[in-house]
């Protein structure tokens, strides 16, 4: 009888894995590096051995898995389960992820977008579990996103919905890497946040963070914060208000019931929860934002393993 999935979360650093029961419980975790700089073949060994430990640290491990979903960076082709490129993963063109994963553990293997899974993972099992609908925001050196409606995950068209971050909310803003200008993740990413600090600090603002330099991160302007630096805690805020905005787009275009936050900035809590529901309720037509929360993932690190599985338990494309 089938009833664990193994999710694996394909991140630039660490490879995360997990054997994923049909209602949502990790029965076994575990996590190595993912030592991208040895190339794919070396990376996908690493994902199958991490497999391997799941399926040898529960009784019964193989003969209960039904499969195994890699989410991964992407753009992918999600039909046939090629990673098309991978930013942070040195030589990742045309990797074809499914069958490299397949041949090496013997299990059918399904791939989808990293955020794509801990949306549906948070819509399943976390944040917004209940709910039929949700978009979740990872707030990380980029800004990505995953959309569930009506339970799924949406695609769109090409595969290539919910890149939240590339919704630009001023054209004539700082230019993105994807190309384009005023993009939410020029504004908000904890890239945006540290080049905004550096900026005020090299007009003259004083802050604590002077002295940090070329080391400053996000991490440091949160802690600024709580240690009471008026400018991290503008810089903050103003990181709050461009999520706002964003989010109030969503709202009006998507009305989902959940918007669900991840990543290392969410631990700033209500210094960045307060501006952007602020800028809400002033951004967002009533009628959109009414009875909709906007709360932080639930799921935390495992967001991305468990909704791995999850995507596994309800693939519906081209197998
Ligand atoms: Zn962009």
């Amino acid at each position: 009888m089938h009833d664990i999935v193994i999710g694996v979360d394909l991140g630039g650093t660490n490879i995360k894995a997990g054997a994923v029961s049909y209602d949502g419980r990790v029965l076994f975790r575990c996590r190595t590096t993912t030592e991208g700089h040895m190339g794919p073949a070396a990376v996908v060994d690493r994902i199958a051995q991490a497999i391997r430990d799941c399926l040898a640290g529960v009784e019964g491990g193989r003969e209960r898995t039904a499969g195994v979903c890699v989410g991964s960076p992407g753009p992918l082709d999600l039909k046939n389960g090629v990673v098309l490129t991978a930013p942070n993963l040195p030589g990742w063109v045309n990797v074809p992820l499914r069958a490299m994963v397949e041949e090496r553990v013997g299990l059918p293997c399904v791939v989808e977008n990293d955020a794509n899974a801990a949306a549906l993972g948070e819509q399943w099992v976390g944040a917004g579990s209940g709910a039929d609908s949700l978009v979740l925001l990872t707030l990380g050196t980029g800004i990505g996103g995953g959309i569930v409606l009506n339970g799924k995950i949406w695609h769109g068209f090409t595969g290539v919905a919910a890149e939240i971050g590339h919704m630009s909310i001023n054209p004539d803003g700082p230019a993105c890497n994807c190309g384009g200008r005023g993009c939410i993740e020029a504004y908000a990413s904890a890239t945006a946040m540290v080049r905004r600090m550096r900026e005020a600090i090299a007009a003259g603002r004083h802050s604590s963070l002077a002295s940090k330099g070329e080391k400053l991160t996000a991490r440091d302007i949160y802690e600024a914060c709580v240690a009471g630096d008026q400018a991290a805690l503008e810089n903050m805020h103003t990181t709050g208000f461009y999520l706002g905005v964003a989010i109030a787009n969503i709202l009006n275009v998507l009305n989902p019931e959940v918007v669900v936050l991840s990543g290392g900035v969410t631990a700033a809590g209500d210094l960045l929860l307060r501006p952007i529901q602020q800028t809400v309720r002033e951004h967002a037509l009533e009628a959109a934002r009414e009875g909709v929360r906007i709360c932080f993932s639930a799921l935390g690190d495992d967001a991305g393993v468990i909704g791995a599985a999850r995507s596994f338990m309800t693939w519906d494309i081209g197998r």
